[in-house]
């Protein structure tokens, strides 16, 4: 599983150009999305969701996914989730 997450890193800008390319696409469909019903359309799609990012992305379906913002990278896997960073920790400077 860990492979194929690090394979998503090293491919993030592909994801990224997919995500651009798909998400005008779905956004179009929103009259068939009415149709369905956002309640009983949103069930499979979860599904599908949880399971294609949880692989590439160890998504935690946050439910505010910023993805596209963040270089396909998802800030909730910082051990302290923050998803608004920065928290410090990483540019903390030694005293002189
Ligand atoms: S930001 Fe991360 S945890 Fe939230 S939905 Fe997106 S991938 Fe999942």
């Amino acid at each position: 599983m860990y492979s194929i997450r690090l394979w998503a890193v090293r491919h993030a800008s592909f994801f990224e150009s997919l995500y651009r390319i798909f998400e005008p696409v779905i956004v179009k469909m929103q009259p068939l999305w009415k149709s369905i019903g956002y309640q009983r359309a949103e069930m499979p799609v979860s599904v599908l969701e949880k399971i294609s990012k949880g692989l590439l992305f160890d998504c935690k379906m946050c439910g505010q996914c910023i993805l596209s913002s963040t270089g396909m990278s998802c800030p909730m896997n910082c051990p302290k989730s923050l998803r608004n960073g920065p928290c410090g920790g990483g540019t903390r400077q030694r005293p002189l």
